[in-house]
Order: C-alpha cells, then structure tokens, then sequence
C-alpha cells in the first residue's frame, strides 16, 4: 500500500503532512511513501532526508497511491485525475462545497483534519488541537518580540522595570498555549472565555481569570455558544477597563460553524497606550478585534494591531511534525494489515470521512450541499 505525501501549492502554507522521522514509522508498517521533490523544503527537511528515511521521492508520487496525504486540499482538477477509491487526508477550505462535489464525483474517500471527533480517543489524531498549540505559542512570541517594553519584572541598580500586563481572550488551546507562553517569559497575565471550566483552566496556567459576573455560555461538545448582541455588548464594557490597561492583547475566541465574534472595537484598542501590541488569532474568521486583516500588522494609533494568517505554518517544522503524527495514527486507524480498510461504524472514522463510493457522509457537508440546490 502506498501512501503519498505532496508538495503543497497553496501561497503561504510551509508544512507538509508527513516529516521524514515519520517516513520511518510507516515504512516499518509495511506501507510505501512516495514524496514530490520539495515537499518538506520550506519546513525544512530536505528530499535527502525523506530518501535517507525510506521514501522514494519523485513527481507523480500520487500516482497509484492508496492514501494522499497533505496540509491543504488539493485542487478539484487534481482530484479528479486520481484513481477511484484513492482516499486522502487533509484540512477542508472554509467553502469546501466544490472539492466534495469533485471527490464524490470521482469516488474518492477525503477524510477532513477537522473533522476529527474531539473526544479522548481521538486526541492523537486532532490536529485543530496540534495546530492551535503552535498558533497560541506564537502569538505570545510574536507579541514579545513587537512590544517595545520587557516582559518580565527586572529589579536593577538602575531601579525596577514593572512586568508587562497580558490579556488573553479565548482560552482554548490556542490561548492557554498563549498563556502559559506569556507568563514563562515573565509577564503578568489574565485570561477570559465565556465557558465556565475555563476559569480554572487560566489559573492552572498561573494566570489570573477575568471574572465579568456575566451567565457562561457552554455549546455542545464543550465548545462556547454564541452571544446575544446585548450579551456582546455588555462583555465588551466589562472588558473594556482590563484592555485599557494591558500592554499585549491575545485573541484567539471561535465559535464552530460561525464567524468569530467581536470582542474589542477599535474605540477599545483606542484607549490602550502607546506601543502596546494586539494580536488577533482569529483574524481570518472575521476577526476578534475590529479592523484586524489576516496577515498584515496595521497601526490603530500608536498601537499595533497584527493579524493572523495561516499561523501554524509560520513555524512550519515544529507544526510539521504534529500535524503528521495526527496523519500517521489516523492513517493506523483507517488500516489494517497494511490494507486501507475503515471501520466506517468507528465514531472517529465515521466523524472526519466526508466523502466515500461517490456518497457524502458527512452531515453537516451534505446539508450544506443539499441548501445549495443542483449544480
Ligand atoms: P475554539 O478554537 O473553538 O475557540 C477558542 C476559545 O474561544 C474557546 O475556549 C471558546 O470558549 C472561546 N470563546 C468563544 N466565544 C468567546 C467569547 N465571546 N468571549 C471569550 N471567549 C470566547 O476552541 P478550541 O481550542 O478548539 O477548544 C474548544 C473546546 O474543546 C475547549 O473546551 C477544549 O478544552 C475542548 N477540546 C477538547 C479536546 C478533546 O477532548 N480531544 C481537544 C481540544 C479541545
């Protein structure tokens, strides 16, 4: 069984979906990697390495592939020359109506990343969760590096240097991540999320939980609901006194299937002092903070407000290497020896396979597809 891994060609996006230490692992399962030159070039790894590992790496490598593997989807036209039955592995765009039209079309099996069921037996398969780890660490590092003062206290001859003042909104795993990033280099932290174990989870990381008195909104699935625009408002007062005083603002607040929601007008950043740094983790969802554009750094005033674009990839190897132990104990789960056989009443298999035998089977996906009309 062959398992091929791709040179990704959307604009911006570093990773590759297997790493070479990887490549070992699954040839020691008996299964055949096939790598396109220059898939791992811009995380870093070289084709010597995946050679070195095991993969025999050359154009075409989808070619009789079992298993395609990437970051990204790949483009319909591509999918539409694969074999019938190949299955592959990726996120899904935001819009991805027309590659599951291609792949159901074309009888072929896509498993979506993101789809994974967020569930304990899942955990080494999640790579929202893997990817988001990367995001929030980066955001502190980011901040720290634009912020034009010290993180830490720093008592000297010369007479003390107070602490930076951190607010992070959002404490899922992005914002824990960026939490207990901030606090290791030394900064005061604070951290608000409308769920109500996210409190204690913000002071296990050493931070202190903004507490607004406002009812918590709990979702399905552990995720948060979506607010009323009253309730909006009203936080976004409560805040507004914290935001005022912080020198770094971390926004990372996501509600599944909704565009994120905003937390922090721009009178809000207006009010923060001079140098201090924003950055919205959420800014290609629609954004946390208003004005925030994915991927550029704009100045409100003499603040800077960065906006995040594709993240993860910005620390493609480290994120890389998550991402492909996702892919690898997926690609377990979905085999059996050294066949592709999915137990499609497997809660996991059954959550993240979207298309399968010219069938869409995920719910969501084929509700969207059905409120489209006939194409
Ligand atoms: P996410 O990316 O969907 O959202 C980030 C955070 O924003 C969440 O904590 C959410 O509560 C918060 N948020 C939403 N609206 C907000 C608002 N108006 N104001 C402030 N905060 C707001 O979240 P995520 O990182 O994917 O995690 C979501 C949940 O899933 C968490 O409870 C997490 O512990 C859980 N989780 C479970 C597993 C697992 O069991 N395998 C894995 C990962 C995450």
């Amino acid at each position: 069984m062959k398992i091929a891994v791709v040179r990704e060609n959307r604009q911006g996006e570093h990773r590759v979906a297997v790493v070479p230490e990887l490549v070992g692992k699954l040839t020691a399962l008996g299964y055949e990697v096939a790598v396109e030159p220059g898939a791992g070039e811009r995380a870093l790894y070289s084709d010597d390495l995946y050679r070195a590992a095991g993969a025999d790496v050359a154009w075409g490598a989808d070619h009789n592939a079992t298993i395609v593997a990437s970051v990204q989807p790949l483009e319909r036209e591509r999918i539409t020359r694969l074999r019938a039955g190949t299955a592959l592995i990726s996120f899904l765009p935001a819009d991805p109506l027309a590659i599951v039209r291609a792949a159901a079309t074309a009888k072929i099996t896509v498993f979506g990343m993101e789809f994974i069921p967020r569930i304990s037996r899942a955990q080494s398969m999640d790579a929202l969760s893997s990817q988001a780890l990367v995001a929030g660490y980066r955001a502190a590092i980011v901040a720290a590096e634009r912020l034009p003062r010290f993180f830490p206290l720093n008592m000297t001859a010369a007479g003390t240097v107070p602490p930076a003042q951190v607010v992070v909104l959002g404490a899922g795993v992005a914002g824990l991540q960026a939490i207990a990033t901030a606090k290791r280099l030394g900064a005061v932290v604070k951290g608000y999320d409308v769920r109500a174990a996210a409190a204690e989870e913000i002071a296990s990381m050493g931070a202190q939980p903004i507490e607004l008195g406002l009812d918590t909104l709990e979702g399905a699935g552990g995720y948060a609901r979506e607010m009323t625009q009253e309730r909006a408002e009203r936080q976004r007062q409560l805040l507004a006194p914290y935001i005022a005083a912080a020198d770094v603002l971390i926004t990372t607040a996501a509600v599944p299937g909704r565009q994120a929601p905003i937390l922090v007008t721009k009178a809000m950043v207006d009010e923060m002092k001079p140098g201090s740094v924003v950055i919205d983790l959420a800014a290609e969802s629609g954004g946390n903070v208003e004005g925030s554009v994915p991927g550029l750094e704009i100045k409100v005033g003499e603040v800077l407000l960065w906006g995040g674009a594709n993240v993860a990839s910005q620390m493609a190897g480290p994120a890389s290497r998550l991402y492909g132990q996702n892919v690898l104990n997926l690609i377990t789960l979905l085999t059996r020896e050294g066949q592709f056989d999915p137990d499609f009443s497997d809660e996991i298999v059954a959550g993240c396979c979207v298309t399968h035998d010219g069938a869409v089977l995920h719910d969501q996906t084929r509700a969207q597809l059905s409120g489209e009309g006939p194409q």
